[in-house]
């Protein structure tokens, strides 16, 4: 028998779903191994949170890999599971390099190692950028629903202390002034701005006058703290760094009373200096004792770059900005791939696709599913309503929350519809971004030539004077490509590979 190490993972919201349970991936990865000979020494499971974004199981497994040499293969149902990102990509690749280990994506008949063909590997590392771009599309899509809202001005979330989410007569969603509430937040910005106060003690004055909050009285002074610096009260919003000048909301205080706190509130080092104004802060490191290359202006216009020396001195010498542009763009004119490259491997990924439109169908049902519940609640609480079962008060704010609800969800199922015929549309955004890259890296500013850097680039360190660059391997490969010519996908590549 030959040792291996089982891997499945699930987000919270998958688990949900039908047929994405980490026991189901666990009896398919089980089946498997015994089917091919295969001990299975230890399983790793990890199920992801909002809250929680690091994998933890899988990192133990990396390492566990790594000590265990007996450990020669690890099972996982398909990439999707094993890989989040480009950055868990690189781990593995780095992984299948480095050693004898052999992975299995055994939904998708595909067996990794340092011996599979490139082409095999080329696909497995476009699926990792895609990984993570499917996901920045769909938050894209939702972003886009609240967007609109907010256009319209309304608030498109919950809204602060002092106000209450309601229903207008029209049935539409309005946010109004809380009649509990508002006078405190009134007094709040009043006694504040005399500057006999501190947050302590304005905190224990409103309590005294009765101010309950969110159903308490047992608040951290930071959320005074949190109140005090809401523009919110002055009837505009800020949603995702945007001000809504035109919000429909009722301002609470004055501007003018606001500016007063706000000058009261700020200390000077809270000023924070002028930060990602340099194009590749950040993005460099080090090769000498690993810190971070900071960026400095001399002479008044030329940008230079140096380590930070944090962890002692470094006597690197000094690197003009200009220079590093040009590495990049070097870097980036290397890529090459012709129309047909492209075709031949926008048809190695459609295969994967028929995958992701299961997964799909799925979450498209169970949010279909959950809006039907909530509709199903409102309904009834209306007849509820009718019948005085419950207040018009309990009536009025149930609703609205349920509403609010079932809203996200609505804009969660068309950003699914939307991202879901992304898919291969997006995957010919990379190849064409990659094609054209150094053309494209030329013409861009600041921001959207580190989003580039971000996506392309896997590592960049500063050693012995010189810069040194390395694409994603999907990209490497790209170039290398160019020598040995293998790396193209074959027809024959979506067989079963043997073994
Ligand atoms: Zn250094």
């Amino acid at each position: 028998m030959v040792n291996a190490l089982i891997y499945a993972r699930v987000s919270s919201k998958e688990q949900e779903a039908e047929g994405y349970s980490i026991p189901s991936q666990l009896k398919f990865l089980r089946e498997y191994a015994s089917k091919n000979s295969l001990s299975v020494q230890k399983e790793f499971t990890d199920i992801e949170t909002a809250k929680k974004a690091g994998r933890t199981e899988f990192n133990k497994m990396l390492a566990y890999a790594e000590e265990h040499k007996t450990i020669q293969h690890i099972l996982v149902e398909k990439t999707d599971r094993l890989l989040r990102n480009i950055a868990d990509y690189a781990l593995i690749d780095r992984l299948i390099e480095h050693s004898d280990m052999i992975i299995h994506l055994v939904k998708e008949n595909v067996v990794l190692s340092r011996d599979s063909r490139s082409n095999e590997k080329f696909i497995f590392g476009i699926k990792a950028l895609m990984a993570k771009n499917y996901v920045d599309n769909l938050s894209e899509e939702t972003r886009k629903g609240m967007v609109e809202k907010a256009e319209q001005g309304v608030y498109p979330s919950f809204a602060p202390y002092g106000y209450i989410n309601q229903i207008a007569a029209d049935g539409k969603k309005v946010i109004a002034i809380d009649p509990n509430a508002a006078p405190f937040i009134a007094r709040l910005f009043e006694l504040y701005a005399t500057g006999d106060y501190s947050l302590l003690t304005i905190r224990k004055k409103l309590l005294e006058e009765g101010m309950i909050y969110r159903g308490g009285k047992n608040f951290h002074k930071s959320t005074i703290e949190t109140m005090l610096k809401n523009e919110f009260y002055t009837g505009v919003f800020y949603w995702k760094g945007k001000k809504y000048e035109n919000a429909k909301h009722k301002p609470i205080i004055k501007k003018v009373l606001f500016q007063q706190v706000q000058n009261m509130l700020r200390r000077p080092h809270q000023n924070k200096s002028k930060k990602g104004i340099f194009a590749y802060s950040g993005l460099l490191r080090c090769g000498v004792c690993g810190c971070a290359l900071t960026a400095e202006i001399k002479k008044g216009k030329y940008v230079y770059y140096h380590c930070t020396g944090y962890k002692g001195k470094c006597n690197q010498p000094y690197l003009r900005e200009a220079d590093i542009e040009l590495e990049f763009e070097k870097l980036l004119g290397n890529i090459r791939i012709t129309e047909n490259e492209q075709e031949a491997i926008l048809g190695g990924l459609r295969e994967s696709y028929r995958d992701k439109v299961e997964y799909h169908n799925n979450c498209v049902k169970q949010l279909e599913r959950q809006v039907k519940t909530l509709q199903d609640r409102i309904d009834q609480a209306y007849l509820d309503k009718l019948d005085q079962k419950i207040s018009e008060n309990f009536w009025q704010s149930q609703t609205a929350k349920w509403l609010h609800e079932k809203e996200e969800l609505t804009l969660k199922l068309l950003a699914h519809q939307k991202a879901d015929t992304n898919y291969l549309q997006n995957a010919n955004l990379i190849l064409e971004l990659a094609k054209k890259a150094a053309d494209l890296f030329k013409k861009q500013n600041i921001e959207q030539k580190r989003k580039m850097i971000r996506l392309l680039v896997s590592n960049s360190t500063y050693q012995g004077g010189k810069l040194d660059l390395t694409l994603y391997s999907p990209f490497e490969a790209m170039m290398k490509g160019r020598e040995s010519g293998n790396w193209l996908p074959e027809s024959d590549s979506n067989q079963r590979p043997s073994g």
